[in-house]
């Protein structure tokens, strides 16, 4: 048994209520001023005023005091969105929107997801492993201490599968807790370009019934967008993962307003995804079922849109999720703190409610609240020390991580000395 005990920690954390933190509720933290934790084999077993804390604490051995010095710490960002297994960030393509040139027009000369596509499928294993990991470890030193990572550049079985095995071997051989999403479903691949409908058949009766016997993800997501895939295929697909078990997730109401949130309500998803255009029936509906609203700020900012409407729906009463969607063409960055502040600035979240969006709820995004997500007794010592007073600093300081140091399950994981 090691024991540990943060002390000197000027402690925020969202509050753990057994559900999504929607709503007003988004708004209210756990503040410790002269706070400290106990911390038994990288498990929280107390969290308080220090002086309680230590009067517990002075009977027992302690193998070491990490002394916090007085500074903010909050719990490690939960990432519940992301797509950081590709081969290379898609740079030209950026300097041509940048001058003008409409996704569509890429999309013809070979650009955009397909491209990704293609570099994905004849990318040896090993390397595209070392370049996700890489990232990992980027998003760990911004403060991620779990990340979603989906697939979704293979489009064919062969290559969704090695996907969700470089996926598994990053989530093995770095500190980070990886959850894998199954994303098969995120483009129509140039071999099924006119039949959709066939290329959700093998998603459905080939890759998952694979995917579930390797056991190599345990969720489930699919784009629904004019042009991708039909509200009508993501039914049947999710429908189809449910029964084999996976929790499932929607790309949903980014472009269009086709009903991705309602169709997520109706599943029971863990989390509804970009949302930008999503109308009023699909917010409330999200709002009813208790389905995550996972936003993702970096990739409007990118793309140039309007954001999605944050404040309406935490005003409505819905559990509002941050994630970076850090991916090689709409939203290249792995960075928490940067999304924080885009939440804060940008769509009117106050620091606490975008401290709770990209910690607890995103932590019911991914259905791993009760191991992380928030500083409560029987949940992983996974913490940061900022360089600030309050979470307010990671938006205020702008285009840097205010994080000094990044812990995981009560062990110092960055920076790392060398
Ligand atoms: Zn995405």
């Amino acid at each position: 048994m090691i024991r540990k005990l943060l002390d000197n920690a000027n402690i925020f954390t969202p509050i753990n209520r057994g559900r999504p933190t929607a709503g007003a509720a988004m708004q209210q933290l756990h503040h410790f001023p002269r706070g400290a934790i106990l911390i038994e084999n990288g498990t929280i077993i107390e969290i308080g005023e220090r002086d309680q804390i230590l009067a517990r604490a002075g009977k027992l051995a302690i193998d070491e005091v990490i002394d916090a010095g007085g500074a903010c710490v909050i719990p490690g960002f939960v990432d519940p969105h992301t797509h950081l297994c590709f081969v290379a960030p898609r740079e030209e393509e950026f300097s041509q929107r940048l001058a003008g040139a409409a996704y569509l027009d890429i999309l013809a000369q070979g650009g955009g997801i397909l491209s990704s596509v293609a570099t994905v499928r004849t990318c040896p294993e090993e390397e595209l492993y070392q370049l996700t990991r890489q990232r990992a470890l980027a998003a760990l030193a911004l403060g991620t201490t779990t990340v979603e990572i989906k697939s979704g550049y293979g489009l064919d079985t062969e290559s969704e599968l090695k996907m969700l095995r470089v996926i598994a071997r990053v989530g093995r051989t770095t500190p980070l807790d990886v959850v894998a999403t199954f994303l098969g479903a995120h483009a129509v691949p140039p071999e099924y370009r006119d039949q959709p409908d066939a290329y959700i058949e093998l998603l459905t009766c080939e890759m998952l019934p694979l995917v579930a016997r390797e056991n190599l993800a345990r969720q489930c997501d699919i784009f629904c967008e004019q042009g991708v895939f039909s509200i009508a295929q993501g039914r049947r697909l999710l429908a189809a993962a449910k029964a084999l078990g996976f929790a499932v997730k929607i790309h949903a109401d980014e472009v269009n307003d086709l009903g991705g949130a309602g169709l997520a309500a109706e599943l029971s998803a863990l989390s509804a995804d970009h949302l930008l255009a999503a109308g009023d029936p699909g917010i409330n509906a999200l709002a009813a079922q208790g389905v995550v609203a996972t936003l993702l700020p970096a990739t409007a900012y990118s793309l140039r849109k309007p954001y999605a409407r944050a404040r309406e729906m935490i005003d409505r009463g819905v559990a509002v999720a941050l994630a970076s969607d850090c991916n090689p063409g709409s939203s290249y960055t792995e960075s928490m703190p940067f999304v924080i502040g885009l939440a804060v600035l940008q769509m009117g979240l106050s620091p606490a409610e975008a401290l709770t969006a990209a910690t607890i709820n995103g932590a019911y995004a991914l259905g791993m609240a009760d191991r992380v997500g928030s500083l409560t007794p029987g949940k992983q010592a996974d913490f940061l020390l900022l360089d600030g007073k309050t979470p307010a600093i990671l938006a205020f300081h702008a285009g840097v991580a205010p994080v000094t140091a990044v812990y995981k399950r009560g062990e110092k994981v960055s920076p790392t000395s060398r």
